[in-house]
């Protein structure tokens, strides 16, 4: 089956039983069954059907053996972080999702050091990984603000050369347009809450990878501490699953157009979107990426942020992306605020920084509304007044 068909059909058999072409949704939290047989299905924090047809469409999307969903993305990066053991080191590009950093911040407590460099720089690569023994490399891929673009095939080349496990946070690309484990990484991460799911109604997170061995740590740890998605989650992130392509085409054909408008207005520096040749990893993005993503960020320069974002009607003013609603956020007010203003500045975010999600409303509504609230203010017209002595 080629992608957009396995997006629609894999997973999904119908139950011979019935032949109902969407499966029934597994709610159960325990099984009945004859205590003296091995149980297939035993308890709801184990094993549950929908959350299995889950796991194999999106181990198909990326033609994996394995993949594993949990409550949120967070839960996902908290079990594969769970793979690091005291006194080891990890790698991770500097311009992650905060979330990440938070989680970061807590291996400290087990003796496991952290260290950021920007990994998009394939000269800072050679070198960060040619420190002491890195067990983990974290990627994030188109990264969250700027959207850098990390050459995962390098990084990874580089990472297994030294033994260590290359995660890729593919939340921004998604699997219809990268896919990391083909690019040679382990582990593809996933916030299913975004591109996947698409719709802004469910929380939900993934690990896709091919190795048995950490399929069975994943496990292990996903039913220990029970950071599970329960079975109508995961019926809307399979749902959401179907549309992906669908979506996705038309937001990144608006996100063009947008990018294009931003390159045209007055108040906006700095546009930063895969798809544009001015982008430095242009070249990389092409190469690695079916296509340059539907979130782009640029610096407002017609005032102060919160003006921006008090002048647009359509777009909401709100956090996550990959929904079919158009966001707008400014990253130092809002998702990036929880990071110090000077680590902010080190890794080049600025105060004006904006972030768009592009949805899939009307192109031409979108533009509108944009072009309108970048609009700068009507100089003072007329004679001027005489001053006051
Ligand atoms: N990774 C990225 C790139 C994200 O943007 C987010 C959330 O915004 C996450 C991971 C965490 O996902 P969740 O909110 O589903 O826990």
């Amino acid at each position: 089956m080629r992608f957009d068909t396995r997006l629609v059909r894999a997973g999904e058999e119908p139950d011979p039983r019935y032949g109902d072409v969407v499966p029934p949704i597994h709610v159960a939290t325990t099984y009945e069954r004859r205590v003296q047989d091995p149980p297939r299905y035993f308890y709801g924090r184990g094993e549950n059907p929908t959350r299995e047809r889950l796991e194999s469409c999106l181990a198909s999307l990326e033609d994996a053996r394995f993949a594993t969903v949990f409550s949120s993305g967070q839960a996902a990066a908290a079990t594969v972080l769970s793979l690091l053991r005291p006194g080891q080191r990890l790698l991770s590009e500097e311009d992650v999702y905060p979330g990440t950093n938070a989680l970061f911040a807590l291996l400290a407590n087990q003796d496991i050091q952290v260290e950021y460099a920007d990994l998009s720089d394939p000269q800072v690569v050679a070198s960060a990984l040619g420190g002491p023994d890195v067990a983990m490399v974290w990627i994030e891929t188109p990264t969250n603000p700027l959207l850098k673009i990390v050459d995962i095939a390098q990084v990874s080349g580089l990472a297994h050369d030294r033994g260590a496990l290359v995660v890729v946070d593919n939340t921004f690309a998604s699997p219809l347009l990268q896919q990391p484990l083909a690019l040679g990484a382990d582990v593809s991460l996933y916030s299913t809450t975004k591109f996947l799911a698409g719709h802004s109604d469910v929380l939900g997170g993934a690990l896709v990878y091919d190795d048995p061995r950490l399929h069975q740590s994943i496990r292990s740890h996903r039913t220990a501490v029970g950071n599970v998605p329960g079975g109508l989650d995961c019926y809307l992130v399979r749902r959401g699953v179907k549309t992906l392509s669908l979506r996705l085409n038309r937001q990144m054909e608006t996100a063009a157009r947008i990018a294009d408008l931003l390159m045209s207005c007055s108040t906006v520096e700095g546009v930063r979107y895969p798809g544009r040749p001015e982008h430095p990893q242009y070249a990389v993005a092409k190469a690695q990426m079916a296509g340059p993503g539907s979130i782009i960020s640029f610096d407002y320069r017609g005032g102060p942020p919160e003006r921006l974002l008090d002048r647009v009607r359509l777009f909401s003013c709100g956090v996550s992306l990959g929904g079919v609603q158009s966001l707008i956020e400014c990253p130092a007010l809002m998702t990036h605020r929880p990071l110090p203003p000077e680590v902010r500045a080190s890794r080049g975010i600025r105060d004006s920084l904006i972030r768009l999600s592009v949805g899939i409303e009307d192109p031409q509504d979108l533009l509108d509304d944009l072009r309108e609230a970048l609009a700068p203010d009507p100089q003072p017209s007329g004679p001027s007044r005489p001053e006051q002595p």
